[in-house]
């Protein structure tokens, strides 16, 4: 047997307040207080899920350490981080556009970053196979002056940044399946020709106008950015059949020196933030193709950091699933418990739709890769 999955969370992460509201929204008008949408839950039952099938016996713990003020700084601007620190210390608030900070969440956003840099060196020197990070608060919509979408700092880019400075990396690339866009990690790297971004999201949802097939990058970046809008209603088999047709050939030619992933679980038939159809078994598979790339290019190295993921009821099976892909091992859970409702869904079945938005990715990429 070769080297474990390893696994990090900190208990800091679930203590992260966004307060109350109701999915996106604050209270107050009419909309009644409840939890906010993006409350601990759903990750916490990801790791109590682990506990109670005992999975996380076959996973390598990783403890993270707070990312340096320097480190965030490579990635945000300085007057942001401020910003969030003064709102951590003080009243807390709105770090940007819907990114709630609260009291205290300045240190757990900087674990939550550092959690993806140590993950990152768990990769590099050897101490696991692959990782699965279970960070919050998430982090691929913060750009660099202002936090958004529940983000404050941008987790994956700041690993990504310590991964090149550190080990020297040339060739870096970062899969986002998160359904929404990964605009701030689009936003770090988009003139960036050493970190090509590929993400895989719902057309039209959020961030509004962005995520579009020809935002390709910039300058020397220019084809490095790689945006594949799936319609609503894309299951298992469109995402699949975009990663089969439009990232594997990518990564056939960039030959990536290490793979990191945005592994936001709202792309799931029960997330309340995104309208696609992914099962639990979808999730599994999708990271077995993203594991093939890694042991292809890159001796298997690869990074998934937890994003979004709104169902704490099917977050933790469809991360369960990612898990155990990433390891090869066969958890506890041999059927997925929700799947009855789902079993009459056209998931697994590739509508002619979703097949042309994938061509029209491919169309425009042209120009840049080979198909
Ligand atoms: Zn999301």
């Amino acid at each position: 047997m070769g080297m474990k999955t390893g696994f990090l969370y900190d208990e800091s992460y679930f203590w992260h307040d966004t307060g109350n509201g109701a999915l996106f929204l604050p209270p107050g008008g009419w909309i009644e207080a409840d939890e906010h949408g993006e409350s601990p839950k759903s990750k916490r039952r990801v790791k109590n899920l682990l506990e109670r099938t005992k999975f996380i016996d076959e996973l390598h713990l990783i403890k993270p350490r707070p990312a340096t003020r320097e480190e965030v700084e490579q990635n945000h601007t300085r007057s942001y981080v401020e910003r969030v620190k003064q709102l951590s210390y003080t009243t807390g608030g709105d770090g940007g556009e819907l990114a709630l900070v609260g009291v205290g969440s300045y240190e757990i956003a900087l674990l939550s970053a550092g959690g993806a840099i140590s993950s990152v060196d768990a990769v590099m020197e050897g101490e696991v196979q692959n990782m699965y990070a279970l960070t919050r608060p998430p982090g691929h919509h913060a750009e660099r002056e202002m936090g958004m979408g529940f983000c404050l700092f941008n987790n994956v880019a700041i690993a990504a940044r310590h991964a090149r400075e550190k080990y020297g990396l040339k060739r870096i690339m970062i899969i986002d399946w998160d359904v929404h866009h990964g605009n701030g990690t689009e936003d770090s790297f988009y003139d960036d020709p050493e970190v090509l971004f590929v993400s895989l999201h719902q057309e039209f949802n959020f961030p509004p106008n962005r995520g579009y097939a020809e935002h390709v990058g910039e300058g020397e970046g220019r084809g490095y950015n790689v945006n594949i809008p799936l319609p609503a209603g894309t299951g298992n088999a469109g995402y699949l059949h975009a990663l089969e047709e439009a990232v594997v050939p990518i990564a056939d030619q960039f030959k990536p020196e290490l793979i990191l992933v945005s592994a936001g679980q709202d792309p799931s038939a029960f997330d309340p933030l995104g309208q696609m159809m992914m099962t639990a078994d979808g999730f599994g598979k999708m990271t077995s193709v993203v594991k093939k790339m890694a042991e292809k290019h890159c001796e298997g190295r690869l990074v998934a950091c937890h994003e979004g993921g709104y169902s704490p009821a099917y977050v933790p099976f469809c991360s369960l699933r990612v898990m155990e892909a990433l390891s090869g091992v066969q958890s506890k859970v041999t059927e997925d418990p929700y799947y009855g409702p789902l079993a009459g869904l056209p998931s697994d079945i590739l509508a002619s739709h979703q097949k042309k938005a994938v061509e029209h990715v491919i169309e425009v990429q042209s120009n840049y890769w080979n198909f």
